[in-house]
């Protein structure tokens, strides 16, 4: 089975922001499937295809799920462990 490499998000729910880590730009948005709030570089966010969700009429856009920060941060060990 291919792991999906796209994630489909609210379009209204999009809100940029600042990583606290590295202080790259970030949008954030909430993932249709799971109802997580995920950020997302804004270098290399990009909105691939657009939809309509039919029974609630918000816009649906489909995302590489690469361009996560979480999963480039630099910064991201910061938010590991919490020992300190
Ligand atoms: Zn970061």
């Amino acid at each position: 089975m291919a792991r999906e490499v796209t994630i489909e998000i609210y379009a209204d729910t999009r809100q940029t922001g600042q990583c606290r880590a590295c202080h790259a730009t970030l949008q954030w948005a909430v993932v249709v499937k799971s109802g997580a709030r995920l950020p997302f570089t804004n270098d290399t966010f990009a909105v691939l295809s657009k939809r309509i969700e039919e029974e609630t009429g918000r816009i649906v856009e489909r995302a590489d799920r690469r361009t996560n920060h979480w999963a480039t941060c630099p910064g991201r060990d910061l938010f590991r462990g919490g020992s300190e």
